[in-house]
């Protein structure tokens, strides 16, 4: 019931049957809040840390834009709301029953956001009854829970990985929500990639349908930066600071051999910004190989032409690769058919090994002297500890994440737009973020190495034309077109 919005800039819409305008995503469903409004004051109040802090409360009407660039009558689109304390709480401190699970593969920050996630729980909320889940989603209801407290959690962020222990696979929602509800948890915070996000909008969705009051909230996780609308994930600043040592590696190697080639594989299983955006850091990187912008090997315009022409002027080059990159040329090659993991991820060929070996051959057969390093830092990096930025942007993830469940919604939370927000889950599990190779940032690294742009001709008119119909003014209906960055 659309008409049951109240925004304060509700007077800048038409709302309609089908037609939501300006409003905040999903507040027509009104899937993210529990049923009941929040009726007790929040003890932040008389925090002496926050009662002088003028605008400290976030209004329910605040939101956060999908989307900065708008045109001019457009105030249509998504917006989420924004996130932050609010004046009442949906739960009362010491009813409060909280839980933390970690899933998904390793990432800088892990053990940061579940730090503070407790002492924020404790220090804002006065919340005593703290768990934390082992191992994944199947520690619900195959293992013992850990009981939390600051002091238990104190130094943890300065360890890497993550102090619960992780799993892939084992989700099964209806003996993790039968835990919950026969542990009369009703916070549940999950920290996971783009399957455990997806893993948590079931649960979700079971505790609504037996009508638990038990907030869910996300906290993304994703070393390789591809979960949509958020601007960044946590771990990801640690990571391309550590690619930049290996890739510092890989240039002294190459440096100090005849015609020598390093070579590094980096993360990124379907996105490449680990490689583009530790690429654009180093400058040392002669090509940056990603998922999202297919290569060839042969011929005019290839690589191993390019890497040819790189040795003659400067006798050594340095390669990064992103884990996802030329899957296809693999795959061709060898001709192997595709494997899964537990969670059913496709298992990935090793795009390094593989190319080290083309290299290898192709210089073989032309007598040309050549030494190749091959690095692969991936699991080095996922292992360490977050860097400083990473752990002020987990802290106030962990902060964003407690002040939601504490007001009865559930959520994925995420910055956007440089700005905390509650994002509803289907919309990070939808879609994957991903490098957009006809972006600015592209064509800068492009411009960065010197690199071919390994694009036909046909997939250049494609884009131009693109660009064209995205460049057009706006549709005189005010169904606007926006473009690209
Ligand atoms: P990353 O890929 O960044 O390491 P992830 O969260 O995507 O993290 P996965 O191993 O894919 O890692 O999934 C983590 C957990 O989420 C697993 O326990 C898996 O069973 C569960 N999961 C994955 N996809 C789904 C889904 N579609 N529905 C429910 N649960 C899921
Ligand atoms: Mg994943």
């Amino acid at each position: 019931n659309a008409s049951s919005v109240s925004l304060a800039d509700a007077a800048y819409v038409k709302i309609s049957e089908g037609d939501f305008g300006y409003v905040l995503d999903d507040v027509p469903h009104l899937i993210d809040h529990l049923p009941d409004a929040p009726t007790y004051p929040n003890p932040l109040q008389d925090h002496p840390a926050y009662s002088t802090v003028k605008q400290y409360f976030v209004n329910e009407d605040d939101t956060v834009p999908q989307k900065v660039v708008v045109q001019k009558i457009s105030r249509r689109g998504i917006h989420f709301r924004r996130a932050g304390p609010r004046q009442r709480v949906y739960f009362e401190s010491d009813e409060v029953k909280a839980c933390i699970v970690t899933c998904g593969g390793l990432c800088p920050g892990l053990n940061t956001v579940i730090r503070e996630l407790v002492c924020g729980l404790s220090h804002m909320y006065n919340v005593s009854k703290i768990y934390g889940i082992q191992n994944g989603y199947k520690g619900f209801y195959s293992s013992n829970y850990l009981t939390l407290t600051p002091k238990s959690v104190d130094d943890i962020h300065k360890r890497g990985g993550t102090v619960l222990g992780t799993s892939r696979g084992g989700h099964d929602t209806k003996k993790i929500v039968d835990n919950i509800q026969d542990r009369g948890i009703n916070q549940v915070y999950i920290i996971g990639g783009d399957g455990t996000q997806k893993g948590a909008y079931e649960i979700f969705k079971e505790i609504r349908k037996r009508g638990l009051k038990v907030s869910v909230a996300g906290v993304p996780k994703t070393i390789d930066n591809d979960i949509a609308i958020i601007d960044k994930s946590f771990g990801f600043d640690t990571a391309v600071e550590e690619a930049q040592r290996a890739i510092d590696s890989a240039h002294v190697e190459a440096c100090s051999a005849e015609n020598g080639i390093g070579l590094v594989k980096l993360m990124g299983r379907y996105s490449g910004f680990i490689a583009m955006y530790a690429t654009l850091a180093s400058r040392d990187v002669d090509c940056c190989l990603i998922p999202e912008s297919p290569f060839y090997m042969d011929g005019e315009g290839g690589l191993l032409q390019y890497i040819e022409k790189r040795l003659k002027e400067n006798k050594h080059m340095v390669i990064v690769v992103a884990e996802g990159a030329g899957q296809d040329l693999i795959a061709k090659s060898l001709s192997t058919s595709e494997q899964q993991d537990a969670s059913g991820n496709k298992l990935l060929l090793d795009i390094g090994l593989w190319l080290t070996h083309k290299i290898k051959d192709h210089f073989k057969s032309k007598k040309m002297e050549m030494t190749i390093k091959y690095i692969d830092p991936t699991y080095m990096i996922r292992a360490i500890p977050s860097n400083a930025s990473d752990n002020v942007y987990c802290t106030l993830l962990a902060h964003s994440a407690i002040h939601g469940a504490m007001a009865g919604y559930s959520f994925t939370v995420g910055n956007v737009n440089g700005r905390h927000a509650y994002i509803p889950f289907y919309r990070v599990t939808s879609t994957r973020n991903k490098v957009n190779i006809h972006d600015r940032m592209w064509a800068r690294l492009l411009s960065s190495t010197n690199q071919p742009s390994f694009l036909s001709q046909k997939d250049i008119d494609e884009a131009k034309e693109t660009n064209r119909m995205a460049n057009k003014p706006p549709l005189p209906t005010g169904l606007s077109h926006h473009a690209a960055n």
